[in-house]
């Protein structure tokens, strides 16, 4: 049966050309560029193409662009089979992550895409990534989709999109999952881990568009001005901050970090706990410098990457839960992001 899809171009690399006077790279009309994939036709499914009003290099994205896209997948999503998102590699995980969220009790696949070359030039990786990615989004068993929930397909390989990092500005494989397995991998064949896959959610389908932004990450590294965490804690407009903290959960022990912590807690702030480390898992108490995390109850944020971390907090403070509850929820799995 000829699946149904919808391919969505938000902007990127994929769609850019390069501007001749400058030779910098600025996005294009995607639908011009289409034609530089004619092989697109040949695929065995019916594809429709929904164009961003405005496609933008992906620094640009921000909450309304969310939105956007929360809105297209809304009101597309009974219509068809399977969706694929273009989008820039530079914030794809924060876009792919704040999807993994937002779309609740999604039952179909949503592959993210791009490409560090684009589309029109020789060497471009663009088509590889679309063509793949499309088979990905139109796989269906029984006429079930074996894929129910979001991901990033690039250079051969199928990732949970909350659990990815970009990882290289310059290579093909520019994408890593360091806590997490591939979900699948195209060789010959398009491999899917099944065992690895979220299963078919029982909910009803629906988008959750409410996000709040009044957070700030807190990155520790020796020598850093004392006074610094204190400050951001201050900060009336915050609600959260994420703490990127040493190894397994540890900080700096002097009495200002320790002194700024508590005054935190007093006053309320979200207090998350990640790690620098791009493998592995924060462990309050393993080490006497983060006991003050386990004394105060903060929140642990596990093996999450810092961009399912920013997008997670963002889409709970939206739904205005706090302390003991919104610790509770990040804290557990909401769709395959955290190993606790
Ligand atoms: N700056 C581009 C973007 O993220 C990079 C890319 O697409 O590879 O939109």
């Amino acid at each position: 049966m000829k699946r149904k899809i919808l391919l969505i171009y938000t902007g990127g690399t994929i769609g850019m050309i390069k501007e001749y006077s400058t030779g910098t790279l600025k996005p294009f009309d995607f639908n011009a560029l289409l034609k530089h994939i004619p092989e697109i036709k040949l695929i065995d499914a019916d594809i429709d193409i929904n164009v961003f009003e405005k496609p933008i290099d992906s620094s640009d994205i921000d909450i309304l662009d969310w939105i956007t896209l929360g809105n297209i997948l809304e009101n597309s999503y009974f219509k068809y089979d399977g969706f694929v998102i273009l989008h820039g590699t530079d914030t794809m995980s924060y876009t792919a992550s704040m999807m993994s969220f937002m779309l609740q009790g999604l039952k179909k696949p949503v592959v993210f895409t791009g490409s560090q070359l684009p589309i029109g030039e020789l060497r471009t990786d663009a088509k590889e990534n679309l063509i793949t990615s499309i088979y990905y989004a139109s796989l269906y068993e029984n006429d079930k989709p074996v894929i129910n929930e979001v991901c990033i397909y690039f250079e051969y390989k199928l990732y949970r999109a909350n659990r990815t990092t970009k990882f290289s500005a310059e290579h093909f494989d520019a994408y890593i999952s360091p806590n997490y397995p591939k979900l699948g991998e195209s060789g010959v064949n398009l491999g899917v881990f099944k065992e690895y896959l979220l299963k078919p959610s029982h909910t009803d389908f629906k988008v959750n568009k409410n996000l709040a932004n009044k957070i700030d990450i807190f990155t520790f590294f020796p020598g850093k001005n004392k006074y610094l965490l204190d400050r951001m804690v201050s900060d009336n407009d915050l609600e959260g901050i994420i703490l990127r903290t040493f190894g397994s959960g540890n900080i700096p022990s002097d009495k200002e970090t320790l002194r700024a912590l508590h005054k935190a807690k007093e006053l309320g702030k979200e207090i998350i706990v990640i790690t620098q480390c791009v493998r592995g898992n924060v462990n309050f108490g393993k080490y006497h410098n983060s006991l003050i995390f386990k004394d105060l109850g903060v929140i642990c944020g596990y093996d999450i990457t810092v961009e399912a971390a920013t997008t997670k907090l963002m889409h709970l403070l939206g739904q205005n839960l706090k302390g003991k509850i919104l610790k509770k929820q990040f804290e557990e799995n909401l769709s395959g992001e955290i190993t606790n």
